[in-house]
């Protein structure tokens, strides 16, 4: 990427998102945008009616720094009630400009120039960014396709290759699961390996759970907190924006020991002092919605899965089936022959797609620390309704079937 000029160097290399991009494709030529993760539905009316009586109320002055007293009990209500995590709302709790804040907010706050952040690879965007921008280096850890057991694929990584990771400047582990954008919810004995090394090398864990509701058939959510000898050692961050489907209204938190969550608050509070006003008694009443409403969410996300699986295999892609999220994976590489340049394979055949198919896509590489690592990879979002998702999987079938 040619030198930004006026960019400080942490934020050479840095550009537009491919969010950003691939949604104005989407606009650009009228294709399904099945890029950037958004759900078309809007959430609960309930939660959406608390946040337009809020404004109607005059709640649109700058809540209090942490967040307001009924979110922060919210939140540590719902740690709770999902994930037997205790929190004290008011020491262990601090509301963000969503989980992007949270995130970005820990690592100005714990990191120091120079130390180093391990996270599995590929991450988030944001991520990478983040870490630059706190002046420290990511480490990824290759998660890689590996044959399941019952067929198909399930991402995986090598222990040793964990292992090696840590080192006397690693400050941090990020974890994302489940995880964007493979699909991946780290099972049991993968959090338990990880918890043993952050004790081990003393690093403090930052997770990253906001798909922790995004969990299909025979996967469980597991906050890594809950592991022992972590909570004394664990950020957990999430958002309102996946669970209630209000990815606009960029509310999040995280949660953690007192002292930990003050350094974030100290970072947060010069970042964007406050957030929401409105959407934080919204949120909260989302966290206590019943138990049905977040069965329900996964449930239709997973019919949402199987139904547009169903065509990408048809159209003849290799799918790599998500655990949780509503990110789904195809190896293009049996469906396309664009692209001398096998670095650039996924982008070519991303920015192909709308005019072979009318679809828009994620060229996965673009997560990679080695965009080579991703290069066979494309990632389509399928929280749309169902009409849209058989609209695009027969466009997909027509295109390559
Ligand atoms: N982490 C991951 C893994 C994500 O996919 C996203 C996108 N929603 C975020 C963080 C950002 O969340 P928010 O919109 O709450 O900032
Ligand atoms: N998290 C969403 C995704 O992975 C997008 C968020 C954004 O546009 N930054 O697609």
């Amino acid at each position: 990427m040619p030198r930004s000029p006026f960019l400080s160097s942490r934020l050479q290399g840095f550009g537009t998102t491919i969010f950003a991009e691939m949604s104005a494709l989407a606009v650009r030529t009228g294709a399904i945008n099945l890029g950037q993760g958004f759900p078309d539905t809007d959430g609960p009316a309930e939660v959406s009616e608390a946040a337009i009586a809020a404004i109607r109320a005059g709640v649109n002055q700058y809540p209090p720094g942490p967040g307001t007293d009924d979110l922060l009990s919210a939140i540590s209500e719902h740690q709770r009630r999902f994930w037997n995590l205790e929190f004290d709302p008011a020491s262990e709790v601090l509301v963000t400009a969503g989980a992007t804040e949270a995130l970005a907010a820990t690592m100005f706050a714990l990191c120091e120039t120079g130390d180093e952040v391990i996270a599995f690879d590929p991450t988030y965007d944001s991520y990478g960014a983040g870490v630059a921008m706190a002046g420290a280096r990511l480490r990824g850890v290759l998660l890689r396709p590996e044959p399941r057991p019952g067929g198909g694929f399930r991402f995986g990584f090598d222990p040793d290759e964990l292992r090696r990771a840590f080192n006397p400047k690693t400050r941090l582990l990020l974890l994302n699961s489940p995880h964007n954008p493979t699909g991946k919810v780290f099972d049991q004995d993968e959090l338990q390996l990880i918890a043993d090394l952050c004790q081990e090398h003393d690093v403090i864990a930052v997770t990253d759970e906001v798909y922790e509701h995004l969990v299909f058939g025979g996967h469980a959510h597991r906050p890594l907190a809950g592991f022992p000898g972590m909570a004394e050692r664990t950020l957990t961050v999430s958002s309102g924006g996946k669970t209630f489907s209000f990815t606009g209204w960029k509310i999040g938190w995280v949660c953690g020991p007192a002292p930990l969550v003050a350094a974030v608050r100290t970072a947060k509070q010069f970042l964007t002092f406050v957030n929401g006003a409105p959407f934080q008694p919204a949120i909260a009443v989302g966290l206590r919605l019943g138990d049905d409403y977040f069965t329900r969410f996964a449930a239709d996300l997973q019919a949402k899965r199987d139904l547009f699986g169903g065509y990408l295999t048809t159209a003849g892609f290799d799918v790599l089936a998500p655990e949780g999220t509503y990110f789904i994976t195809v190896d293009i590489r049996q469906r396309s022959k664009s692209g001398p340049d096998p670095v650039d394979h996924t982008v070519a055949f991303c920015l192909g797609l709308p005019e072979k198919a009318g679809v828009v896509a994620v060229p996965s590489s673009v997560f990679y620390q080695d965009q080579r690592d991703g290069q066979h990879l494309a990632r389509f979002c399928f929280a749309k309704n169902d009409a849209l998702l058989i609209e695009a999987g027969e466009r997909l079938v027509a295109a390559f079937g």
